[in-house]
């Protein structure tokens, strides 16, 4: 795993030892001496992890996250904060500010490998949604980063999974004006629980009598709805070494008995904003990609998406000297049957077309809605003449049954017309391939329609 990790401490020696311990693991290493140098830094990109000294003259570490976090553009990365002492009054601090972990020194070299190393991960992860989200270009990426998703406002629904009567009391009490706890006793009942709920969070205690916890942890990581469900571990001092595999494993944050209420809430908070913040990327990139590629009435991919793929599946054929086929096909007289039945009995028309259409081609071919009762079809390693008959089976598929429209389900006759054109060896061009398809459905539509005509190659 590669990274680039920011250290930012204002005392050199301090910096040069995280540098030379994250350089032996492979990390890629930028420093800063100060907070305004650390936010610049940052602001120029490319940054994984930033590991942040709380004590700094002028502007100190609190306030440097504090910053990074309430912008935009670099709210996003993760910010180790690394305290001098122990307190629980700075880790308060620091995850009102925003901070993601936490690190105390002198820094324990094999906490700070798996702490690092499960936050790249996680960064990652943000990354892909990022890029995705920015690269579909009808989505303002920057106006969704800044809008408020409103996470202070709901009451996170959290799971605790502990089997200890006394500790399962302390928690809800703690818990009781800040989250919607469920409890489970029972361990495997908890991971049943876990997938079956819509949980921002799970609490898993560490302390079962028969039952190791961390199997838990990976069952929850192995099973993809809890996935990215947020897991923190309650454990008790002198585990670090388990806690170290649970990070290993993927949990997201620990706490260690006794627990304090504040540290409890702010960590629990911290965990259900990123997650919904995560969500709400993943969510609107997957509707984004499906809005910007998929016709919306028929299911089929649209316009858009033809234009942006028949060019590489052209130029694959030729490189590899394969068949490559292409099929346009328009419903005949579709208007009279939209001045018939009206626009819906047109819809339900087009709706069922599309049906029987991606019934008769493959998995490969791709079935595309060209515009209004047009459609394409192109049919990777396919040669004019296995073309022609798949055409052929589509044509005799319409027109063998009446298409049922309407809430009573009327039954009407409908046609197609279709134009076959093959890959021709030699020079060739897409645009010349879509000409020749054309040139077919016009004949097709001219020698009487609800018929096949194909340009052999
Ligand atoms: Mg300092």
């Amino acid at each position: 795993m590669t990274a680039r990790i920011l250290v930012v401490d204002d005392i050199p020696a301090n910096v040069r030892l995280l540098e030379v311990r994250l350089l032996a693991e492979y990390f890629e290493v930028l420093t800063a001496n100060n907070g305004p140098d650390a936010i610049e830094t940052c602001e120029n990109g490319k940054v994984d992890v930033v590991l942040l000294d709380v004590m700094m003259p002028d502007m100190d570490g609190f306030e440097v996250c504090k910053r990074l976090k309430s912008d935009p553009a670099t709210s996003h990365i993760p910010v180790v904060m690394i305290t001098a002492l122990d307190q629980v009054s700075d880790r308060v601090r620091g995850l009102e500010a925003g901070a993601d972990d936490f690190l105390t020194k002198p820094v324990n070299d094999l906490q700070l490998m798996t702490r690092v190393k499960s936050l790249v991960r996680l960064k990652s992860l943000t990354d892909e949604l990022r890029l995705r989200a920015s690269t579909t270009r009808n989505i303002g990426i920057e106006e969704l980063l800044s809008r408020d998703f409103a996470t202070e406002d709901a009451k996170p629904r959290v799971l605790l999974i502990d089997e200890r009567k006394t500790s399962v009391e302390r928690i809800q009490k703690m818990l009781r004006n800040t989250a919607e706890l469920d409890v489970a006793t029972d361990p495997n009942a908890g991971f049943f629980q876990a997938a079956e709920t819509a949980y921002e969070c799970v609490l898993i205690s560490t302390a079962f009598s028969d039952f190791d916890a961390l199997r838990l942890c990976s069952q929850l990581r192995s099973l993809d709805r809890t996935r990215f469900l947020p897991i923190m571990l309650l454990a008790d001092e002198g585990e670090e070494g388990r806690i170290l595999r649970g990070l290993e494993l993927g949990i997201n944050d620990y706490l260690i008995r006794p627990i304090d209420q504040h540290e409890l809430t702010a960590r629990l908070r911290t965990q259900v904003r990123r997650k919904r913040y995560n969500d709400q990327l993943r969510a609107s990139v997957a509707q984004t990609i499906e809005m910007a590629v998929i016709d919306g009435l028929t299911g089929l991919h649209n316009r858009r998406y033809l234009d942006s793929h028949l060019q590489t599946l052209f130029d694959r054929a030729v490189a590899r000297r394969r068949p490559l086929s292409v099929m346009i096909t328009d419903l005949d007289r579709f208007k009279s049957i939209n001045d018939t039945h009206g626009h819906d009995g047109g819809d339900d028309v087009l709706r069922e077309f599309a049906r029987r259409l991606r019934k008769n081609v493959r998995g490969i071919d791709l079935a595309c809605r060209f515009g209004g009762e047009e459609f394409v079809v192109v049919m990777p390693d396919t040669d004019g003449a296995v073309a022609e008959k798949v055409a052929e089976r589509i044509r005799a598929e319409i027109a063998q049954a009446a298409f049922a429209i309407g809430a009573d389900g009327k039954a009407i006759e409908v046609t197609v017309s279709v134009g076959v054109s093959s890959l021709l060896k030699g020079t060739d061009s897409v645009a010349a391939l879509m000409k020749r398809a054309d040139l077919a459905l016009y004949e097709a539509k001219s020698g009487g329609r609800n018929r096949v005509v194909a340009k052999a190659a």
